[in-house]
């Protein structure tokens, strides 16, 4: 579709022709693309400069966990093919010990794996093909305030600023949204923020010397330590970007570890088979940042003509893998209410964040609880055997009883909230199952059926 001659016109029944989006990040870039394809005319201001252009600026190669709820919303897109070329499947978590010692857990079923994908490369395909539909994006301009009852943007680029006016303007633009901080200003707008006491720093397993994977290359790593953990995934290049989540103080902390001597010790005691295969280890440590994890929940989403998306409505830390996702599927629920509602933005935007809200608080309490699963419980017997009759009944009762990790990240017909639902029901039937007699030893003579049928009735 031309949009240029074809762009919608605000009238009286609620359409909008002229979208500014604030952010070209990851939802930005694809909620664009969405939006082209529907007609309308795009306008993006990027704070950031053209990834594309300074790949230095990409720098170090970052990934994400992109699964079937991301995946959906590409194939809605027609952009499935750059999977082909640039995910890498994984198909488990690969738990490593401190003796080195390792244990394969699958996900799901066979078939059923995530997908390591370049947040850079992914990114940059996605702006270009908004720019392919006819977006114009730009760059180096940072979005400094907006005007909520006027629905105008204040741009600075370099020493000049602009005030530019929109029929409706949305804000991909993270985390720390300037959108946002407009609508924390109004009436009754809830706002909560809350910090992990864990920070992560990233970390690099290069290829070997002939290009090739120096560990598993179909599976994420996790070194699983109690109060913290590292974790890794691969890269097509061969190497693997991995991450250290790790307190930022108390006696075993990002405080404690200072010198060369202070960290090559520690990675020597708790994670002995990965520093063999990190050369550049020590002076990645000293000069990587140290981020904080972040959960951030705000609402309403939606003041007059100005709209929150992605993380700059739900900002979630990473531990389920789905904050991209959430993101991706945030623009196709927008896309499938504005089907329904015939474009009618009046209609939409409050059903959007009506609809919405409850599943993305869901995985936001999720991801902090799968924090404590990865970080504690992977290497715990009784999680381990938890997880085996789990993957039985699943077995033996497809259809009736999935996992939750299943149902968040391979069920993309389901919503979040009824996946947390299920699961809360799941575990309480678990927890009584768990404490039965013998239950390590006498497992596989469970009454599978009777289990099953306190989930469903
Ligand atoms: P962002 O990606 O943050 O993009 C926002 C864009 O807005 C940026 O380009 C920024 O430059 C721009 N911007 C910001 N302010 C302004 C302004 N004032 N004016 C103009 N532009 C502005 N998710 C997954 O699904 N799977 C994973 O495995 C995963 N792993 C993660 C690991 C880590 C360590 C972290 C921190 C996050 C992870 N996530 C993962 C979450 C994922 O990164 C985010 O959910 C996703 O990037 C959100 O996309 P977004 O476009 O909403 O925001």
């Amino acid at each position: 579709m031309d949009q240029s001659s074809d762009a919608r016109q605000t009238d009286q029944s609620g359409q909008t022709g002229n979208i500014a989006i604030v952010g070209a990040g990851l939802v930005g870039s694809l909620l664009a693309v969405y939006l082209l394809k529907r007609g309308y005319r795009i306008t993006i201001f990027e704070r950031r400069p053209d990834m594309r252009k300074n790949l230095v600026d990409v720098g170090r190669s970052i990934n994400l966990a992109l699964s079937n709820r991301g995946i959906r919303a590409l194939k809605e897109v027609g952009l499935e093919g750059m999977l082909d070329e640039k995910a890498i499947p994984m198909h488990g978590r690969m738990m490593h010990d401190k003796k080195g010692n390792l244990t394969f857990q699958p996900y799901g079923q066979t078939g059923q794996f995530i997908n390591s994908i370049s947040r850079g490369g992914l990114n940059m395909e996605l702006m270009t093909e908004a720019e392919r539909l006819g977006a114009t994006i730009h760059f180096n301009s940072r979005c400094n305030q907006t005007n909520l009852e006027d629905t105008e943007l204040t741009i600075s680029q370099g020493n000049t600023t602009a005030v530019h006016k929109f029929d409706l303007i949305i804000g991909a633009d993270g985390a720390f949204s300037a959108v946002r901080t407009a609508l924390q200003y109004t009436d009754r707008f809830t706002y909560q923020q809350e910090f992990l006491d864990h920070g992560y720093k990233e970390l690099t397993i290069p290829p070997g010397k002939d290009g090739s994977f120096l560990i598993e290359k179909n599976a994420l790593h996790i070194w699983p330590r109690d109060s913290f953990m590292l974790i890794a995934l691969p890269n097509p290049d061969g190497n693997f970007t991995c991450t250290l989540f790790f307190p930022f103080e108390g006696p075993v902390s990002f405080e404690q570890l200072k010198t060369e001597e202070e960290i090559k010790s520690f990675f020597e005691e708790e994670f002995p088979d990965a520093v063999k295969l990190m050369p550049t280890l020590v002076e990645e440590f000293k000069n990587n940042p140290t981020s904080s994890l972040v959960t951030i929940r705000c609402y309403p989403w939606v003041r007059n003509k100005t709209l929150l998306i992605g993380d700059a409505a739900h900002g979630l830390v990473p531990f389920y893998g789905q904050g991209m996702n959430a993101g991706f599927e945030d623009c196709r629920v927008l896309n499938d209410l504005l089907n329904e509602h015939e474009d009618n933005w009046d209609a939409v935007l409050p059903a959007f964040q009506k609809l919405r809200k409850p599943d993305t608080d869901a995985i936001s309490h999720l991801a902090v609880e799968n924090f404590i699963e990865m970080r504690d419980l992977v290497a715990d017997d009784d999680f381990l055997l938890r997880k085996k009759i789990e993957a039985k009944l699943h077995e033996l009762y497809p259809d009736k009883w999935i996992p939750q990790y299943s149902m968040v990240t391979f069920h993309d017909e389901m919503r979040y909230s009824e996946a947390q639902k299920i699961g809360r029901k799941q575990r309480l039937i678990m927890d009584e199952v768990m404490v039965r007699s013998d239950i390590h030893s006498r497992w596989k003579s469970l009454n599978f059926e009777e289990i099953v049928n306190q989930l469903v009735h």
